[in-house]
């Protein structure tokens, strides 16, 4: 592999220390962690220093597109200014002990309770209310006596602790360990590790098709419970789901990365949005290696080189696939390889704001939580109500939130003619106005306001503003990815994260992690960067001196 190409000349300007290439939640995370880190801890920070001769080393984060924040995303519609529509992730866990401790011991970020309190239950043309579950009458599916009166999500549990039964009791590390090396033993056909067989093949092993096609009716889902890889999958059931304390952030996820942003440009880094990375090559000057980055305002053909020391790239699959094939890291054919190990998922979410919270009005009453069908809205949220001034009553729903095919249902009414608002112009959340791109096409609306009607039973009035977005659009090609069967995706993640060993290129984001879709994933990656390869101590907020942030 021929990568280098030398230059006799002294090193060549503009250079920067450490360059970070998204400005999603994991590249806003590792800048900030960069640039607080005391250089005299890190052998790679001291050297960094002495090269350049400076007292503060130089970290720059760029950003494709106008905001940080990525895949958070939380966006205030017209009369709404205290209830974010979070276009992207929501919600966090007590037991994800990184995010939660940099929002309540780092950057003191104001956390509540995350609602999830089930309501309507629309499956197959018929209404029951979720506590209904138990009573088989009620659900209309034709399930077996063994599966007849149990939540959907005890379905899944007990599949999954049936096929694993000695993972019962286990937590942590010691769940981790365990899942890596588990076989199914009393299903002759996947007698084998759980990473060689796919989550859908081994529920099918244990569901009837009515409870399978119930547990994806109910739970809003269609990805998860498809054939990914059996080990992530077991992974995100027994550790995620088995922590009910859910929390988010007040003032919105996006929250999270615009704040270290923030704390980063206040100690001395620079944040540099519509800057987008093309290509990637490395050059040597005077024997030492440095990364020469094409880089440019998106789809502007004038471009420039940037050369850097390290460089991060903070992005998923789809976004280094749109980087330039002729990159030297694509030059390694073990890190095409890996690339290809995980799999995007759809998703899109339909936001649409009301004068009232007409959910009040019905009876029962809703006062929160979610609703789940198999409509193709999927799960709606009843998400708040503006309590004071002259917003008293402004109300946000999260009409649909829905992922694979269902996404595509709602692309079907995507063209240029766009659902107005009311009462242009507003002033959103950085001041601008809501992007004309977000706009619900006035068809959508419609289509959208048929599925709540036909759901809830009743009449409901017009929303006066819609938002809609599907994160299959680049750069992110998906809402999330899983790995695929057949990876040991423990033995990838370490690799994957220095895609050309010896070259000063780093990989991370939730895409390639133990926590797949989670921001915890995408933080946990962004701080094994940080420690195997600058060096860092562990961050202080994370309590329990022995969790886990990945393989
Ligand atoms: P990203 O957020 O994808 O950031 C990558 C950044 O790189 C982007 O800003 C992009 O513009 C930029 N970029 C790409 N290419 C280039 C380039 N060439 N040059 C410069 N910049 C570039 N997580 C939770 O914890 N809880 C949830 O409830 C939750 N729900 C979710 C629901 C949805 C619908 C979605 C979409 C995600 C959800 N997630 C949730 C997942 C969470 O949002 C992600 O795990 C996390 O935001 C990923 O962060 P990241 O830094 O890895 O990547």
């Amino acid at each position: 592999m021929n990568i280098k190409i030398t230059n006799p000349q002294s090193p060549p300007f503009p250079l920067t220390d450490i360059a970070i290439i998204g400005g999603g939640v994991s590249g806003a995370y590792t800048a900030y962690r960069l640039m607080k880190a005391n250089p005299n801890e890190s052998p790679v920070l001291k050297r960094l220093l002495e090269l350049s001769g400076r007292e503060q080393i130089d970290v720059r984060l760029f950003e494709l597109s106008d905001r940080i924040g990525g895949r958070l995303w939380s966006i205030n519609m017209p009369g709404l200014p205290n209830i974010p529509a979070e276009m992207g992730g929501m919600r966090f866990l007590q037991s994800q002990q990184n995010v939660y401790g940099l929002c309540t011991n780092e950057l003191n970020l104001e956390v509540s309770s995350f609602n999830f309190a089930n309501n309507i239950q629309y499956l197959r043309r018929q209404r029951f209310s979720f506590d209904d579950y138990p009573n088989p009458q009620k659900v209309p599916y034709f399930l077996t006596d063994e599966e007849k009166g149990t939540y959907p999500i005890d379905l899944v549990t007990n599949a999954v602790y049936n096929l694993v039964p000695e993972a019962k009791g286990l937590s942590g590390t010691d769940l981790i360990m365990f899942l890596r090396n588990a076989r199914v033993k009393d299903e002759p056909l996947y007698n084998q590790p759980l990473y060689e067989t796919g989550f859908w093949n081994l529920l099918a092993s244990k569901l009837s098709i009515e409870a399978y096609n119930l547990v994806i009716a109910a739970s809003g889902y269609f990805s998860i419970y498809g054939n990914w890889s059996s080990y992530g999958a077991f992974l995100e059931f027994l550790r995620n789901y088995a922590d009910d304390k859910y929390f988010k952030l007040n003032k919105g996820y996006q929250q999270i990365p615009e704040t270290l942003a923030i704390e980063f440009i206040k100690m001395g880094g620079e944040v540099i949005t519509n800057k987008k990375l093309y290509k990637l090559q490395v050059e040597e000057y005077n024997g030492e290696q440095l990364i020469a980055m094409t880089v440019g305002a998106p789809d502007n053909p004038i471009r420039s080189v940037q050369y850097a020391r390290y460089v991060v790239l903070a992005m998923p699959q789809r976004s280094l696939e749109l980087l330039d094939p002729d990159s030297f890291i694509f030059l390694n054919p073990q890190f095409k390889k890996d690339l290809a190990t995980v799999t995007a998922q759809a998703s899109s979410k339909l936001f649409l704001s009301y004068d009232r919270p007409w959910w009040q009005e019905l009876s029962p009453k809703i006062e929160k939580g979610r609703s789940d069908t198999d409509l193709p809205l999927r799960q709606c949220y009843y998400v708040g109500t503006e309590t004071e001034g002259q917003n008293k009553g402004m109300s946000l729903m999260m009409a649909s939130y829905n992922d694979d095919r269902a996404a595509s249902f709602w692309d079907g009414y995507l063209q240029p003619d766009r659902f107005g608002l009311h009462n242009p112009p507003y002033m959103g959340r950085h001041g601008g106005q809501l992007k004309q791109s977000l706009l619900a096409p006035h068809d959508m609306v419609m289509e959208i306001q048929r599925q709540l009607k036909e759901m809830h039973n009743c009449e409901i009035p017009d929303p006066y503003a819609a938002i809609y977005h599907d994160w299959m659009e680049d750069p992110f090609g998906g809402a999330w990815y899983f790995w695929n069967p057949h990876v040991r995706s423990w033995e990838v993640a370490p690799r994957i994260r220095q895609p050309v060993a010896g070259y000063n290129v780093f990989l991370c984001g939730d895409c390639y992690s133990e926590n797949q879709g989670w921001v915890e994933g995408a933080l946990n990656t962004a701080e094994m960067v940080l420690e195997t390869k600058f060096g860092l101590p562990r961050p202080e907020w994370v309590k329990d001196k022995s969790y886990y942030f990945g393989p």
